[in-house]
């Protein structure tokens, strides 16, 4: 089941992000594309449309990691950050209108990545409590992303004075330390001690 999900995701995927399609020269440098960003609002902008991307594809990645857990708490965990997540794209949509551009997404490498893992991950897994540990893992690699993408897109707004839009990212960025506190605090208090303890 992970494994069609997973070639269907990266079948579904055209790859036209920056970052793939940069040709390194001879030395290593890499040569700017003719639409590269020139300024920090442009790259805030860019950032936006790969976190639409990102948000996007994770809201279906979160439905199958549900599927595959075991634990309720994991379940309704990851459930209640789908909800999240599909809020998470509203709001992206309100900041693109906030910052009089279309709402695009662009195809994120990184989280393409993180998905494909998190799918290998529950392949290489029996269900159960091990599973359940390796799906907080990659969960927690997705969060990581996330905070690391919305942190850096805050200071960017707040630097370019963009208050409103600011205050929405915000929102997100809160909602992703929680999530990420909330497996962590789920992994120690019993996911990892179970599957610790888990027959060979
Ligand atoms: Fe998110
Ligand atoms: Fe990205
Ligand atoms: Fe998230």
């Amino acid at each position: 089941m992970a494994k069609s999900a997973e070639s269907k995701t990266s079948k579904s995927t055209p790859a036209k992000s920056r970052t793939t399609t940069k040709k390194s020269t001879a030395n290593g440098k890499i040569k700017a594309k003719s639409n590269a960003a020139e300024n920090l609002r442009e790259f805030l902008v860019d950032g936006l449309k790969d976190l639409f991307w990102a948000e996007k594809h994770l809201s279906k990645a979160l439905v199958k990691m549900e599927e595959n857990a075991t634990s309720p708490k994991l379940k309704d965990a990851i459930n209640n950050h789908k909800s999240e997540t599909d809020v998470q794209i509203t709001r992206l949509e309100e900041v693109f209108a906030i910052l009089d551009e279309k709402a695009k997404a662009e195809k994120c490498d990184a989280m393409e990545g993180l998905i494909k893992e998190g799918e290998g991950i529950m392949e290489e897994t029996e269900a159960g409590a091990v599973c359940d540990a390796a799906i907080i893992a990659a969960a927690q690699k997705v969060e990581h992303y996330e905070i690391a993408s919305y942190g850096t897109l805050i200071a960017y707004c707040q630097l370019l004075q963009e208050e409103d839009a600011m205050k929405i990212l915000q929102q997100t960025l809160d909602e992703e330390k929680s999530c990420d506190s909330l497996l962590t605090d789920l992994a120690i208090s019993e996911i990892n001690l179970e599957a610790a303890s888990e027959e060979k």
